[in-house]
């Protein structure tokens, strides 16, 4: 299996390319194209990825993309590629990395379209290549289950699958993603660049990414003349927000290195993540993370280490270390800034005055504090107690807890605190930031076993689902609930 895609005529979907990353110079990238994946079938499909590419929906029933997106046949206008990149994994220098099992295929209505396990490149290192279909289906659907929460994130068009064997720690089946985003580029891309003491490519990289996604950086008042500086800070802004959400929602990434950091503050590399179900600030979702590196409560300080990791890489680019040490603050105000305002929004408080400052701080320290102590349902919790707000009938919030009199406690003081702002107002705002549905690991591994079995019908109820969390959806209350007991068996590792 090598190049025998370039045998076949190049398929056209009706989409105008471009190749801007290709255009960045040979240091960046090798060109090649994906390997063949055997017998390919649709997994997962998104429609409303489609839309956003500009791709009619039906092609997504069609055998020809089937075929496309699977790396057998190439897409007419692509230029497919594997970027270099390195970064820090657990803390240490990993050295050059890469695109190891991921290609470009190329950016079309400003978005890229990479296929995830679509073969060796030269980033491969000891890897195969590959994907499994369990790794591809938690990748598809956390995707867009992120994007249905308002998180910014990498998209995915869909999951295709392959009954060729991939061996892990047992023997499973491939699967390749087709993933979407504006740009995958990593903090690790420009570190790489100043690790190899590649100077000119580094600004070439930093120019780009300023350019086509940071342009304001160019007229920034408070690093005149420094854009470097500038997109620094506006890369801690967008991080600090992205990890706030991720606090808020109760995501944890579970392997946060460098190169899993996108420059455009996406959630991407989707792994061993996973969604709290009981509270737990110290969860490690991912089972190789030994040492809890990138346990829940740990993100928002690893994201800012990743940040300085990416300043120490522009430091050529910025000139002054106080100029880099100055634009990494932001993520000092904005993440607390924005954490504190959606935790506020969690319990519909919007109104933050001086008079009640103190009491709103009271509130949401001492419910996390109940929550972690009873280890209560994290998603369940704050669906429930936006129900109590809205005044709908609904499951109890108390029963939630093991310390009955310790939350009938806290929920007097909530609602003499909610009788001052107007019930629907609340309400509203609790119903549209407490989801009803998220990506818990059980709904995930239901997903992939029905899959197992060629049963794809529990992929697309998910994804409906996901994709408007905050809606009721009647009829699919087993999606909303607290997981199983076979749930705690299951084991997330970095193996994918
Ligand atoms: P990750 O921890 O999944 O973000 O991967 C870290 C690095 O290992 C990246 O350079 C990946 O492209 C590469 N990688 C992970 N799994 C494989 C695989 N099965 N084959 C080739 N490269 C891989
Ligand atoms: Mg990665």
């Amino acid at each position: 299996m090598t190049l025998a895609a370039q045998n076949f005529t190049a398929l056209d979907v009706g989409l105008t390319w471009r190749n801007s990353f290709a255009q960045l110079g040979k240091r960046f990238f090798t060109p090649l194209a994906p390997w063949p994946l055997p017998a390919p079938y649709w997994v997962g499909r998104s429609a409303s990825v489609a839309r956003e590419l500009g791709l009619n929906a039906l092609w997504l029933n069609s055998p020809e993309l089937l075929q496309v997106l699977a790396g057998n046949q190439p897409m007419a206008g692509t230029q497919p590629l594997a970027s270099v990149y390195s970064g820090h994994q657990f803390g240490q220098w990993a050295g050059q990395l890469g695109d190891g099992r991921a290609i470009l295929l190329g950016e079309t209505g400003g978005l890229e379209v990479q296929l995830k396990g679509s073969g060796l490149t030269p980033y491969s290192r000891m890897g195969d290549g590959r994907a499994v279909l369990r790794s591809s289906i938690r990748e598809f659907l956390c995707s867009e289950a992120m994007h249905g929460l308002g998180i910014a994130t990498s998209r995915a068009l869909c999951v295709i699958g392959s009954d060729a064997p991939i061996r892990r720690e047992t023997v499973e089946t491939a699967a390749v993603v087709t993933r979407v985003a504006p740009s995958f580029i990593r903090f690790g891309h420009f570190e790489h660049f100043c690790h190899h003491d590649q100077p000119a490519q580094l600004k070439i990289l930093a120019d780009y990414v300023i350019d086509r996604f940071y342009p304001a950086c160019r007229a920034s008042a408070k690093f005149s003349g420094n854009p470097y500086a500038a997109l620094l800070e506006a890369v801690s802004e967008r991080t600090a927000t992205m990890v706030a959400q991720w606090q808020a929602v109760g995501f944890c990434h579970g392997v946060l290195n460098t190169d899993n950091m996108s420059i455009l503050g996406l959630t991407i590399d989707y792994g061993p993540f996973q969604f709290l179900d009981g509270f737990d600030p110290g969860h490690i979702c991912n089972h190789s993370d030994t040492q809890g590196r990138y346990a829940f409560d740990q993100q928002p300080n690893i994201a800012y280490w990743n940040l300085f990791c990416l300043g120490q890489a522009l430091l050529p680019l910025i000139g002054e270390q106080e100029l880099a040490i100055a634009a990494l603050e932001s993520y000092k105000t904005v993440f607390p800034a924005v954490f504190e305002r959606l935790m506020f929004a969690k319990l519909g408080l919007l109104d933050a005055s001086a008079n009640t400052a103190t009491v709103d701080q009271g509130l949401l320290q001492d419910i996390l504090q109940l929550l972690a102590q009873d280890r209560v349902d994290y998603t369940l919790f704050w669906r429930r107690l936006s129900h109590v707000a809205a005044g709908t009938h609904a499951p109890s919030v108390r029963e939630l807890f093991l310390d009955r009199s310790g939350a009938d406690a806290w929920l007097l003081r909530y609602s003499e605190r909610l009788a001052l702002i107007p019930r629907g107002l609340a309400a509203d705002l609790m119903l549209e930031t407490n989801p009803k549905f998220v990506l818990r690991n059980f709904l995930g591994e239901q997903a992939i076993q029905a899959s197992k079995l060629k049963d794809y019908s529990v992929v697309e109820t998910l994804l409906r689902l996901l994709e408007s969390p905050f809606e009721e959806h009647a009829g699919f209350e087993d999606y909303a609930a607290s997981p199983p007991d076979w749930a705690s068996s299951i084991e997330i590792s970095c193996s994918s």
